[in-house]
């Protein structure tokens, strides 16, 4: 689907410096958006001006390739980027996201209807009719396809605060919340340098 045509390397090669700061699932989020604007694109290739067809599908395109290039990269190297910790351990977090009702979370703001393997409801942060809100119970995650945001219950609990809570904050209250005890915070060693030392720029 990706090469209709040929790919401006240089915009591939912008799109990649700016992969290689991002975490594994922001790449895959970012794509899915990108891969969808591409068909788009194709679908209503009629409907627009031919140079703003082309322009649609360069960048999109290329964005898709460049993150291909970066998970491959990674895969390769054995080098996954999660989300930053915050001082806690990726241990904690994973246990505090495995005792945490999400669809509980969510639910406080908004009605779920089971859809296949997800749960859809409309978003609670924009002006939803067509419901965005898609809730993955399974895999612990969320993701408003209008681009009000996706990740895990903590993601959910900062966005429903809006920059009232810290990382910090949302963590204490999810832990007091379903009584899962805070560990003593441990010094973060795999900072967000981590993914580049191995590289060679
Ligand atoms: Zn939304």
């Amino acid at each position: 689907m990706v090469a209709h045509f040929p790919l401006d390397d240089n915009v591939v090669r912008v799109h990649r410096r700016l992969c290689r700061l991002m975490t594994d699932d922001a790449l895959r989020a970012t794509r899915a958006d990108a891969a969808w604007l591409l068909e788009r694109a194709d679908a209503e290739a009629g409907e627009w001006p031919a140079a703003a067809t082309q322009a649609s599908r360069v960048l999109n395109a290329s964005y898709v390739r460049a993150v291909d290039d970066e998970l491959r990269w990674r895969s390769t190297n054995g080098l996954r980027r999660q989300p930053e910790t915050f001082g806690h351990s990726r241990q904690f977090l994973d246990e505090l996201l495995q005792q945490v009702d999400l669809v509980a979370e969510v639910e406080l703001l908004t009605n779920l209807r089971p859809r296949g393997r997800a749960l859809v409801g409309v978003c609670p942060f924009h002006d939803d009719h067509d419901p965005s809100l898609t809730v993955w119970p399974g895999e612990l995650r969320w993701r408003c396809w209008a681009g009000c945001g996706f990740g895990d219950v903590i993601d959910w609990v900062l966005l429903v605060q809006r920059g009232a809570f810290s990382f910090r904050q949302a963590v204490e209250y999810l832990s007091a919340r379903y009584g899962v005890p805070l560990e003593k915070p441990v010094p973060n060693r795999r900072g967000p340098r981590h993914a580049h030392k191995a590289r060679v720029a």
